[in-house]
């Protein structure tokens, strides 16, 4: 899940980690005994890179750079919020054409069928109208539920069977002149691994990324241990880690109902759509977290695994080999689900 700039993360770093709580103090500073860091503002959200230390003859400002690099072509290339990225052109483009895009564009989008078809369309890159139509694009917040009528027209816009990718050169065509894509499910966290490779070609080896929520873990902090990071209580006011999970070459994220929705009629209506009733999620789970060894996969799965609801989503990621943890609203608090890969990465229980 995705930090917005008025909302607090879902993942973070947690409190009591080595370094961690120093960080901010020591931003652009390289003493070999202090941890570096270098932060900003992207897409819609926050991001910030840590590292134990620089490596010979590489300065913060050269990672900084790439860092920026790296962020801002995924986000000039694939925003709904920038009316000239290869995502905004292809939704405005008329049915049945190819459309040229950048190739990480294609790359994405081909990832985002395969996932979509992996998951029996849960992740559907084509809930583009959907989204907007529920007050979570970039019109922003109408906080009205939609009538039936709407979300019937909206719902006959989705489907991503009517979405082709070409790889070479780079396009996407559609079938149907309504359908629009929103890769925010899954764009960042390809943002995320292009970083981690990017840096590993300067010849970074420790690491640890995070970009509104999510992260990438790269070999070892300052203390020379994995990083560590925290999955939130939904409900928490407070920063209350749930569970703390050790990482090292590895990504996690999460797709909850709890930071991005609004209340009408009792009822809360949340930004991850469920593409078959083209409608907010409607089910008692509240969040999905998923570590992989890809961000862009944890990203998607855990947004697909959140559609799919607490039982369908338990089964589908145990049976096809998920580190998966699921926190469902009860009578008496969150009950909590992990499949036996996720439970490999906790360090401890700390509710
Ligand atoms: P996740 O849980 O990872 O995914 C949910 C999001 O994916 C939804 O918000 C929706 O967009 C989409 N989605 C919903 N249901 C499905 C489904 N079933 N299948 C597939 N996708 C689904 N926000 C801004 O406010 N301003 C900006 O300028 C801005 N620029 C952005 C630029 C880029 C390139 C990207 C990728 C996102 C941008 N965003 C921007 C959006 C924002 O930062 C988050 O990506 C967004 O709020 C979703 O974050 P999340 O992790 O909470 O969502």
């Amino acid at each position: 899940m995705k930090r917005s700039l008025t909302r607090r993360n879902v993942l973070s770093l947690a409190t009591g980690v080595a370094g961690v709580s120093m960080l901010a103090p020591l931003i652009g500073q390289g003493s070999p005994e202090q941890a570096v860091a270098t932060s900003g503002v992207t897409m819609g959200t926050t991001y910030r890179l840590t590292l134990p230390r620089l490596p010979e003859g590489i300065s913060i400002e050269k990672v900084a750079d790439e860092t920026r690099r790296v962020f801002d072509r995924v986000d000039f290339t694939m925003s709904t919020y920038r009316a000239d990225s290869d995502v905004s052109r292809f939704n405005r483009s008329a049915a049945g054409e190819w459309l040229t895009t950048s190739t990480e564009t294609s790359e994405v989008v081909a990832a985002a069928l395969g996932i979509a078809e992996r998951t029996k369309g849960a992740f559907d890159p084509t809930v583009g109208r959907a989204v907007d139509l529920w007050g979570f694009g970039p019109a922003g917040p109408s906080f009205r539920v939609p009538t039936p009528e709407a979300v019937g027209v909206t719902r006959r816009g989705i489907g991503f069977s009517s979405l082709e990718v070409r790889r070479d050169p780079p396009a996407l065509r559609k079938r149907r002149e309504e359908l629009h894509i929103d890769l925010s499910g899954i764009a960042e966290g390809y943002a995320l691994d292009q970083l981690a490779a990017s840096l590993e070609s300067l010849g970074l080896r420790d690491f640890l990324i995070e970009l509104g929520g999510e992260l990438v873990a790269r070999g070892r902090n300052l203390e020379g241990r994995r990083w560590v990071v925290g999955v939130d209580a939904p409900d928490s006011a407070h920063d209350r880690w749930r569970r703390r999970v050790a990482l090292d070459g590895k990504a996690i994220a999460t797709s909850g109902d709890y930071r991005k929705f609004f209340m009408a009629g009792g009822r809360r209506y949340s930004h991850v759509i469920d593409p078959r009733s083209g409608k907010p999620v409607d089910h008692d789970l509240a969040a999905v977290t998923v570590i992989d060894n890809s961000s862009m996969r944890a990203d998607a799965l855990a947004t697909a695994l959140l559609v799919m609801g607490p039982e369908a989503g338990r089964e589908f990621g145990t049976r096809c080999g998920i580190a998966a943890l699921f926190l469902t609203r009860g009578a008496s608090g969150f009950i909590e689900y992990m499949t036996d890969l996720f439970a490999g990465y906790l360090l401890e229980s700390v509710t």
